[in-house]
């Protein structure tokens, strides 16, 4: 488990909002009949013009900028020419990395209008992924976090994804410690100050388990129902979690109010 310097933190929050400046071009973008391969190119060019790289490109060999996930699709999907259409969810994930540290934040967006038993699911995940901060605080331990996000989630009925979690963040996109969304209070890892971890819950309407579609990459449900993925980047700074990550400009380009205004923010800001 690596722990930071305030220096070493301050760049990754600089990649983490380049992130989320590109998530914001997305919500922008997105309605029936674009394809997610035009948001690809959109957000790698944006990276590339704020001289930064994309984080995922080239990662283990991914051939795109952006991971795209729709509805059944649950993480790790690849950008293709198939237009989206109303109704649709799409999760996108996007990693960049600036001055050598990276940032790595998602966040599932509407196409259009949907079901309320989707909207549902996204909030609830969304949600899931605060609870999850909340208990991201100095001495706790990691499977506080994911006992946390798993007991509102269980609230809800709802599958938990168990073969992916989040992790470390840093130099590398994927450090120790690993960060189920599920688990036991007072086990695992201490938290402790320096810590940087990306959260990341991933949820699914339906059952838990998921398979590997035949592409290698793109990870989907089992039962062909919807999954919803939200992911922040937090640092442990004086004993509480700095949400180094934001959906602000989301919530901007959507014309929504900000649910993260008054969170986190004690530190940068
Ligand atoms: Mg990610
Ligand atoms: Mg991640």
């Amino acid at each position: 488990m690596i722990l930071k310097e305030i220096e070493e933190i301050k760049k990754i929050r600089e990649s983490a909002q380049l992130v989320s400046k590109t998530l914001g071009l997305m919500a922008k973008e997105i309605k029936p009949g674009i394809t997610s391969l035009f948001l690809d190119k959109i957000a790698e060019e944006f990276i590339l013009d704020n001289n930064a790289i994309p984080g995922f490109k080239g990662y283990n060999d991914f051939p795109n900028t952006l991971c795209v996930s729709v509805n059944n699709q649950v993480v790790h999907g690849i950008p293709c020419d198939k237009p989206l259409i109303e109704g649709d969810i799409i999760s996108i994930d996007c990693g960049v990395i600036n001055e050598g540290y990276y940032g790595d934040h998602a966040y599932t967006f509407k196409v259009g209008e949907v079901s309320s038993e989707i909207d549902q699911l996204l909030d609830a995940t969304k949600n899931s992924l605060y609870v999850g901060m909340d208990a991201m605080i100095e001495n706790n331990r990691i499977g506080d976090i994911g006992n946390a996000i798993e007991s509102y989630i269980k609230l809800h009925g709802y599958g938990i994804v168990r073969e992916l979690v989040g992790h470390g963040l840093g130099e590398n996109l994927h450090e120790e410690p690993e960060v189920p969304n599920y688990g036991r209070k007072g086990v695992g890892k201490i938290i402790k100050n320096g810590l940087v971890l990306a959260i990341e819950p991933m949820i699914n309407l339906g059952t838990q388990k998921i398979n590997l579609d035949e592409d290698g990459w793109t990870i989907v449900t089992l039962d062909g129902l919807p999954s919803a993925h939200f992911e922040h980047n937090i640092a442990l700074i004086d004993g509480k979690p700095e949400i180094l990550s934001t959906f602000d400009y989301i919530y901007e380009a959507l014309g929504i109010d900000s649910d993260e205004e008054n969170r986190f923010k004690n530190f940068f800001n």
